[in-house]
């Protein structure tokens, strides 16, 4: 709930994310959240989605994959209040075994230490209080997803590090907080469940049936803040429909979709990653506290 001793008008936040929809589908609905109480969000996006699989009707009509994903995401970003985008302009990796994955581009291909730099960079520019990206695991395993958590795990010292030099000369720059954003368990657990329950495989979930839930499973995180994003449920939906070209409206009325108004689940689940928490005490409702 809403926490009264915290001054969200003098706030930033910056969340630092591989491709357009990832803003919306993981955290989208804390991110609105905190643009409606005041908060500066930005969004730094690694690659243009190249490799998202375009649904049929699209097809034909556009050009590029990159290009209408970036609209997309314009789109989404505007709903959720999003104050400002930044590109790093890699490019989608695709899934493991994607041709996509040699691309000189590549976000997955890239030196760590370079795509620290960029995201070091914008830490100080951007000076935000909290910083979110991706758990170790990428959420299901998305070599981009590991690739930018790993970039802004090291981006976090750099912006910090007197010897650090970036593109622009700027002073470094300390977050208070950084944090990974996971799947609740429980949640996924549930899901699995009614997966096998409809005879359906839940090795190999999501549109292109390249995501296997039951290896998510295995691995869990420690619950540090959950955020209950009910006060803006519309607009995370009116975002998703954004994503038309991923499947964003069917993703509202699908088996997620069905799950979340059955448990009531609005709500994303975040692990404390920076400063190191030594026990895990009871979570928390707000990123900022
Ligand atoms: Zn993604």
């Amino acid at each position: 709930m809403m926490n009264n001793t915290v001054d969200y008008q003098n706030k930033t936040l910056m969340a630092v994310l591989a491709h357009p929809d990832d803003e919306t589908f993981g955290l989208g609905g804390t991110l609105a959240l905190y643009a409606q109480r005041g908060v500066d969000v930005h969004l730094v996006c690694a690659t243009r989605g190249e490799v998202g699989e375009i649904d049929p009707e699209y097809k034909e009509t556009i050009k590029s994959a990159a290009c209408l994903r970036t609209q997309e995401l314009r789109c989404a970003a505007e709903v959720l209040g999003i104050n400002k985008l930044h590109f790093l302009n890699y490019r989608d990796s695709g899934m493991p075994g994607a041709e996509a994955n040699h691309h000189p581009k590549a976000l997955a291909a890239q030196p760590v230490e370079k795509v620290a730099a960029e995201v070091a960079h914008l830490i100080r520019k951007v000076q935000p209080d909290v910083l979110l990206t991706f758990d170790p695991i990428g959420g299901y395993r998305h070599p981009d997803h590991i690739a930018i958590q790993r970039a802004t795990v090291q981006a976090l010292e750099l912006a910090a590090e007197k010897s650090f030099q970036d593109s622009e000369g700027l002073p470094p720059y300390q977050p208070q907080r950084l944090y990974f954003h996971f799947m609740d368990r429980s949640f996924l657990k549930i899901m699995v469940w009614v997966l096998r329950l409809t005879g359906k495989d839940p090795h190999r979930w999501g549109r292109n049936e390249d995501i296997d839930l039951m290896a998510l499973t295995d691995v869990d995180f420690p619950t540090h803040v959950k955020i209950d994003y009910r006060p803006v449920k519309d607009l995370r939906k009116k975002a998703a429909a954004c994503h038309a070209s991923q499947g964003g409206a069917q993703m509202n009325k699908g088996l997620r979709g069905f799950l979340t108004w059955l448990f009531g689940g609005h709500h994303e689940t975040f692990m404390q990653a920076y400063p190191e928490l030594e026990k895990d005490p009871r979570y928390k409702r707000d990123l900022f506290e």
